[in-house]
């Protein structure tokens, strides 16, 4: 069971966000970009309908780095939480990581993405998600990155 507005934060707890709807659609992302942000080997991203993902305390302590090929990548600037990224041109325009709600998102990963770059230290698991060598928007040009 999974309660209204999903709530979530970094680890000092100076940034706090809510989702308040039932999120569509998660990913892994096996980018080395996402490797190296967040020091794993796949980042789990979930991607809420547009409008229902809002910060509810800590906007003046959110950074963000973004690169000329991507989307803006905000994390706290306090205790160094990633907690989503942006992407206005991007099909899935944010992406909360997941590891950042509080409780279950009630939403799991459903693919793979840019498992080309896949980290060697740990295989990817033998579990039936679709494998996308690149995005899984690869057919939209220039859409490198989230
Ligand atoms: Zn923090």
């Amino acid at each position: 069971m999974t309660d209204f507005p999903l709530t979530g934060g970094c680890n000092c707890g100076a940034v706090r966000f809510e989702v308040c709807a039932p999120i569509p659609i998660a990913s892994y992302w096996h980018c080395k970009r996402c490797q190296r942000r967040s020091g794993t080997a796949a980042s789990a991203n979930a991607h809420p309908a547009e409008g229902t993902f809002r910060i509810v305390d800590g906007e003046d302590k959110l950074r963000m780095w973004k690169p000329d090929d991507g989307g803006e990548k905000w994390f706290c600037g306090r205790c160094g939480s990633h907690l989503f990224g942006r992407n206005p041109a991007h099909p899935d325009a944010i992406g909360i990581r997941m590891g950042a709600f509080d409780g279950n998102p009630g939403t799991r990963p459903s693919v793979r993405q840019f498992v080309r770059y896949a980290a060697p230290c740990e295989p990817i698991p033998d579990d039936g998600l679709p494998r996308n060598p690149e995005s899984r928007h690869a057919r939209i040009p220039a859409d490198r990155d989230e």
